[in-house]
């Protein structure tokens, strides 16, 4: 593709991670409230083919090494194309800015992060334009049935600020279609090998109790991604024999791991932190980790700023978390598994947890027993893990009380 744009473009440059000492700017990322990315269906009259729009300031008027605001709409159309591929559309932007010389692309919906690599910029790289032509191109290109798309980026902060409630719906509306289909009502799962780029052994699962690490692909996104693309990064798992139901271990989902790791794995749980727990990329909203001082879990996002109870922050733990490895007691999640009635049940579930950021636990709320909720210990409440051993004995939580049962 060279020469078509000012710099090259192709799955060679996925892997490619850009230091801070390199970028040129950035968008998103923890320094940054304020971003989103988002994928809409309209119809062929909404749309005007091949458009793009900057709103505020472009790349040459903001300041070299900033951080800043960045909310991505791509509206669609064309007349094959569902509402329920929404969500798989919005995740191509992951891949496709990935494919771009020199740009980096993290994580997913209100969360994402990506750089611009000076280089790039000096080659030519220097407006959001150029960004929106490359996506226009691997879209229209990789996706057929898309028969028109247009892109805005909004750089003004106050206009991303007022956007992102909007984009805070359609995420939500994506999620609750999930509540009260079970495991046990479907045969298929979904898996997703978006990104082995970045770790090779690492394969997500999604089920309709457990939403994929990036909370991007729930069962719903990964069946509409198998339907739109079935020789794709997302595949249609048939899930087999339930070998243990409290773990959630699966023939099906074992005989895609030792494929699909390529062989370093055989054996996942999907609801358990211990002995084969589910692998991570490096795109998990939150980490789920073990705190041996309490037994038991906290749990940290990605936009958490400073230490957690265990003395490090969260980019410390994505280090020792990522990489498509099945690290015990350490694991990347969605946020949204949070509210899965399946929520590491092998492990003592949301019970077993003992830990979270303030933020997070009142975004959970509804979600959290009520015997529990004060039970849970905050960066308020607790600087590190004897504090929080003190917290728990003092409020009693029931973990620490020896009130929870592990199922058996
Ligand atoms: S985190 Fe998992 S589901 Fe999300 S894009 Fe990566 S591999 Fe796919
Ligand atoms: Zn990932």
């Amino acid at each position: 593709m060279a020469g078509m744009f000012p710099v090259d473009v192709g799955p060679q440059y996925e892997g490619e991670a850009i230091r801070k000492a390199d970028f040129y700017v950035e968008f998103g990322g923890p320094d940054v409230k304020s971003k989103f990315e988002l994928v809409t269906l309209k119809t062929m009259n909404e749309v005007e083919h091949e458009k793009i729009e900057v709103v505020g300031p472009d790349i040459p008027e903001l300041t070299e090494g900033g951080s800043y605001p960045l909310g991505i709409l791509i509206d669609v159309a064309g007349s094959e194309i569902e509402k329920e591929m929404e969500p798989v559309f919005e995740r191509r932007i992951h891949l496709y800015a990935n494919y771009i010389e020199g740009f980096w692309h993290m994580a997913q919906r209100n969360d994402i992060w990506m750089r611009l690599h000076k280089n790039s910029y000096k080659k030519g790289l220097n407006s959001l334009k150029e960004i929106g032509k490359i996506l226009i191109f691997l879209y229209t290109s990789e996706i057929p049935i898309i028969e028109k798309i247009s892109t805005t980026f909004i750089t003004d902060e106050k206009k991303v600020e007022e956007f992102l409630p909007k984009a805070l719906e359609v995420y939500k509306a994506r999620d609750e279609r999930l509540k009260g289909i079970r495991e046990e009502d479907v045969e298929e799962f979904y898996s997703c090998s978006l990104c082995q780029s970045f770790a090779p052994t690492h394969i997500c699962i999604a089920t309709p109790e457990r939403v994929a690490n990036c909370g991007a692909i729930n069962w719903f996104d990964g069946r509409a991604a198998y339907k739109l693309d079935p020789e794709g990064p997302v595949q249609e798992v048939k899930k087999g024999e339930c070998l243990d139901p409290i773990r959630g271990e699966y023939s099906g989902c074992n005989e895609l791991a030792v494929v699909k790791s390529l062989r370093s794995y055989d054996r996942v749980y999907l609801h358990s932190a211990f002995e084969h727990p589910h692998t991570s990329c490096g795109c998990f909203q939150a980490i789920c980790f073990y705190i041996p001082e309490a037994d038991a879990f906290g749990i940290v996002h990605r936009d958490f700023v400073g230490n957690t109870v265990m003395d490090v922050p969260f980019s410390t733990m994505a280090g020792q978390t990522s990489g498509g490895r099945q690290v015990e007691g350490s694991l990347g999640i969605a946020l949204e598994y949070l509210r899965s009635p399946k929520f590491l049940q092998a492990d003592g579930g949301l019970y077993r947890v003992v830990w979270m950021p303030k933020e997070i636990k009142e975004r959970y709320k509804e979600a959290t027993p009520q015997d529990l909720y004060d039970k849970i210990a905050t960066e308020e409440d607790v600087t590190n893990a004897d504090e929080l051993v003190d917290f728990l004995k003092r409020v009693g939580h029931p973990w620490v009380k020896g009130e929870v049962e592990l199922p058996v």
